[in-house]
């Protein structure tokens, strides 16, 4: 299916017609067990379900033909993805990561795998401080782009090229590509060895599953991970990934519309005397909209926003209070159009120092634009700032 454009590899790969009953949707596999025709020789590809299951195997292929891999690994959600990469480095081992990563990937950073012996270094401007944090126990790079929730974009390419030239080349590169999703990029063709997405946004897509997924071109990463999937067990259910799976279908759709709207509103607020600053990745005054002309598929600056509103912490809290079409709630990616405050919110963990650093003000709003009506989406944001500045 390798020569087909996206949304035919979406709909087709993995989902072949049922070659017994002839079903044009696969059925749920929930037995978690597989007949076998003598000791050791089952009748099909599967033995248990923790190993592999019909229906993850099915979704870890689409991922992997949707994100350019030869591979693609499915877990019990983001975290469990972005735990099993990290388990799979020896004590002693040294992570490089963009700064303003998700909070849990930082509280896994900081809390779990340095209770194995990693240490973590952050880095604000990974381009301009790799060259000095990179040492020989260094193994992994790893990168959000855009970050959240103030999407600053990183050159995927150019990090790689920085890895490639320093004392240590074999430094694997991680693309945490949640926020994108692989219709917009594909960090494997950046130079990326591994891509993970936390699956509960934008691949599923219906705010109804948690799941996480890998993909990667490397044998070895491939066979390490692939150890650790079936030893950790960190899998997702055979539902689920039917679930997601039935979602990544309507990935293009979805992620076209919700990046469509959120360009519009992006552009709306920057117009807005209501609003102190925009931040989105497909505004031309972005800092790095250079980057997303050559990294996002025409240069879509994706369906995540954050943005300023005047009026301080309490300005932000009426906002958020204000909206009758953005829910006020955390996560994103999904076809419903949500809102939150990142620094009492998602961000609420991050010493205040570090956050403002990051960024992360008391007035800023992240908005995930879903798949609702364009105009009616704008006109609720309108109505919510006239809102939030009056007293
Ligand atoms: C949500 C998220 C995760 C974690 O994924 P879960 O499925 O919630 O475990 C990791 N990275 C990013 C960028 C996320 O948004």
């Amino acid at each position: 299916m390798s020569n087909y454009n996206f949304q035919t590899r979406a709909i087709h790969v993995g989902s072949e017609p049922d070659p017994v009953t002839g079903a044009v949707i696969p059925p749920i596999s929930l037995s978690t067990t597989f007949a076998q025709t003598a000791p050791s020789k089952p009748i099909g590809a599967f033995e248990y379900s923790r190993s592999q299951n019909p229906n993850r195997e099915n979704f870890e292929k689409v991922i992997a033909s949707l994100e350019k891999g030869k591979y693609g690994l499915a877990f019990s959600s983001g975290s469990a993805a972005s735990g099993t990469i990290l388990q799979s480095l020896a004590s002693g081992g040294h992570v490089i990561s963009i700064a303003d990563v998700y909070g849990g990937t930082h509280r896994y950073f900081t809390k779990v795998a340095s209770a194995h012996g990693i240490t973590t270094d952050f880095a604000q401007d990974l381009v301009e401080e790799l060259p000095k944090l990179i040492k020989a126990e260094t193994k992994i790079v790893w990168i959000e782009t855009p970050t959240n929730p103030t999407l600053k974009i990183t050159d995927i390419s150019k990090v790689k090229q920085i890895i490639k030239e320093s004392s240590n080349p074999n430094i694997f590169l991680v693309v945490d590509n949640t926020f994108l999703s692989p219709y917009i990029q594909n960090p494997l063709e950046h130079g990326a060895d591994i891509v993970v997405h936390s699956a509960t946004k934008f691949i599923n897509g219906h705010s109804d599953v948690v799941l996480g997924v890998a993909a990667t071109n490397n044998d070895f990463i491939y066979e390490k991970l692939s150890f650790l999937q079936n030893a950790l067990g960190a899998i997702p259910s055979a539902f689920d990934s039917w679930l997601a799976h039935r979602g990544v279908k309507t990935l293009a759709l979805r992620v076209k519309q919700s990046a469509s709207s959120a360009q519009k509103i992006a552009e709306f607020l920057s117009k807005s005397e209501n609003v102190v600053s925009v931040n989105y990745p497909g505004l031309p005054t972005h800092k790095g909209y250079e980057i997303v002309q050559k990294q996002h598929r025409d240069s879509l600056g994706g369906g995540v926003i954050s943005f300023r509103v005047k009026g301080g912490a309490s300005g932000a809290s009426k906002f958020t209070q204000s909206t009758h079409l953005f829910t006020l709630a955390e996560s994103l990616g999904g076809i419903e159009s949500l809102l939150e405050v990142p620094a009492v919110m998602t961000h609420g963990g991050i010493p205040e120092e570090e956050r403002i650093k990051s960024g992360i003000y008391d007035d800023l709003i992240r908005l995930s634009v879903g798949i609702e009506d364009t105009e009616d989406l704008i006109k609720d944001i309108e109505q919510a700032l006239t809102a939030a500045v009056s007293n």
